[in-house]
């Protein structure tokens, strides 16, 4: 496996693969990687491309008082996962070589970057939208993969593609989960075992309402609130939202008629977490 820390290595490494007659499969991380990334490597391999995966914590997707310095990395057992399950190349760039000295471009999706996570991260999508934007023409992949977990990411990312016409498909993958139900996430090494056993509410939240859906429930509100009451209900939960809205402006539904998203953020201790589900009719 090749560890490329240029933009001009990856470019010579995505030529010698088009040489070679092959479609670039891309995953783009921020690195510690758990089964819910390997989910993501495994389809981009086994839908037939050479896997680059790329492992960048961007500071410009982080606010001023988040997690930044404390995000947790691990290059080498990353090196190790990714490898085990066939990726060819890992695109590890530094700081200087994203963003040299004298950076000032930023690329906005306007609408899909305001509610949800938009409202409590400003400038969130506005960094998610300008690093993958940069990667996607570093790396010119014909795919790139990104999971559900991070719904309105992925909707942004759609909306980029859409809107500047790249020539990219992007492929969502789903949730991945402990056995316990709660959704893999990096940031889960930040839970104490109090914390971690408290936030398996999120999932058993998210499934109370699904089934509420299945057994006839369009009230949004309703679903909202039957949310909130179970989350309120865990001491060590703090809610930051829960929102019911439609799966693809994000704006906010009365009824369930179309697929809708019930999306949340919650912090447990300094950890916060975010879970959704879409529920079609
Ligand atoms: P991150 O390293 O957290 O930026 O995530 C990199 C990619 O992995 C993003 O497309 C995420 O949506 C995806 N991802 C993270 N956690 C999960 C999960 N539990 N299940 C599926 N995909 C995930």
């Amino acid at each position: 496996m090749e560890i490329l820390r240029t933009v001009n290595e990856v470019r010579q490494w995505v030529q010698a693969q088009r040489v070679a007659g092959r479609a670039i499969h891309f995953v783009p991380t921020m690195g510690y990687f758990h089964e819910g990334h390997l989910s993501l490597m495994r389809r981009a391999k086994a839908d037939g491309g050479a896997v680059i995966v790329s492992i960048f914590v961007n500071p410009l997707q982080f606010g001023a008082n988040e997690d930044l310095d404390r995000y947790p990395r691990d290059f080498e057992r990353d090196r190790q996962m990714a490898e085990s399950v066939g990726v060819e190349a890992i695109f590890y760039p530094d700081m200087a070589e994203m963003y040299p000295s004298g950076y000032q471009t930023e690329v906005r999706v306007k609408e899909l970057s305001k509610p949800l996570c938009g409202k409590s991260r400003p400038g969130h999508f506005e960094g998610v939208a300008t690093v993958v934007l940069k990667l996607f023409n570093i790396v010119t992949p014909n795919r790139a993969y990104f999971g559900m977990k991070d719904y309105q990411q992925l909707r942004v990312i759609q909306q980029l593609v859409r809107d500047m016409n790249l020539p990219i498909e992007i492929v969502p993958c789903p949730i991945v989960r402990e056995p316990d139900g709660l959704a893999m996430s990096s940031r889960n090494v930040y839970l104490t075992p109090e914390e971690r056993r408290a936030a398996t509410v999120l999932y058993r939240s998210l499934q109370w309402a699904q089934a509420q859906v299945e057994s006839g429930e369009r009230d949004a509100q309703k679903l909202r609130a039957g949310v909130l009451e179970r989350i309120a209900a865990e001491p060590r939960a703090r809610i930051d939202y829960v929102e019911v809205v439609d799966a693809e402006t994000l704006l906010p539904v009365e009824r369930i008629e179309r697929p809708t998203l019930i999306a949340l953020a919650v912090f447990f201790g300094r950890a916060r977490l975010i879970d959704n589900c879409v529920v079609a009719i």
